[in-house]
């Protein structure tokens, strides 16, 4: 085991759990807000270390990735809580509900129909979240504004999925804080109670403006590989 590393991701998670909740409290935030430790292309002793510094919730953009890394530890560790915060294909659908507690990235109808089939074919329960494209941009995955009403409307309506939150990656040139807003907005306007926004560089701002799940990559564990 190598010591400096463990103490390292131990004080990182400390820091980042520390500063979360100063800023919950300063604004008043009244849900506990959660750490999603992002572990994509991070080396496996990184890993190790913050589940041995007794971190639980971690975030994977990646099916395949996160299967090679997660399905053993699964059993190792019973009350891992693994979020999907990539795009996901229709294809991987069935991996996907197998491996993660929540989805985050529902986005398109087809996609939310897959899920729901699948959900109803095992007889698993998962929450879901709907990605927001908040700033409508063009290659980013999301469903638009305009068109998530419809969209949580099919998942409640007809599709009887779990829709308990909504996320958004905010354009890397713009201002997080007006995305955050907005995500927050839509979030209460629907009686949705988890609202999953911020990243190692902005998640004191999502704090403060009523994140419930912030996902620290590079903050907990370093650059990646
Ligand atoms: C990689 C990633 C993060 C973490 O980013 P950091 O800058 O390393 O904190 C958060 N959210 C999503 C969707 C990501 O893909």
């Amino acid at each position: 085991m190598n010591q400096t590393l463990e103490s390292t991701i131990l004080k990182n998670i400390q820091e980042t759990r520390q500063a979360i909740s100063d800023e919950a409290k300063k604004w008043q935030q009244q849900k506990e807000v959660a750490l999603v430790a992002v572990s994509k292309k991070q080396p496996e002793e990184r890993i190790d270390a913050a589940l041995n510094a007794g971190h639980r919730v971690f975030g994977e953009n990646r099916v395949q990735e996160a299967e090679e890394r997660w399905q053993k530890r699964r059993e190792q560790y019973p009350d891992l809580e693994l979020h999907l915060i990539g795009p996901l294909q229709t294809n991987k659908v069935k991996q996907a509900v197998a491996l993660f507690d929540v989805i985050e990235t529902i986005d398109r109808p087809k996609l939310a129909k897959a899920i729901a089939d699948e959900l109803e074919r095992t007889g698993e329960k998962r929450e879901c979240y709907i990605q927001v494209n908040t700033g409508e941009e063009e290659q980013k995955s999301g469903v638009l504004p305009n068109e998530f009403p419809a969209l949580l409307k099919l998942c409640q309506d007809e599709l009887k999925l779990p829709i308990t939150g909504v996320m958004c990656i905010p354009p890397q040139d713009e201002e997080s804080s007006l995305h955050f807003a907005l995500l927050k907005k839509m979030a209460n306007e629907n009686g949705l109670p988890n609202v999953s926004m911020g990243m190692s560089s902005d998640y004191i701002d999502a704090v403060a403006l009523g994140a419930t799940h912030v996902r620290v990559g590079t903050g907990i564990f370093g650059e990646r590989e």
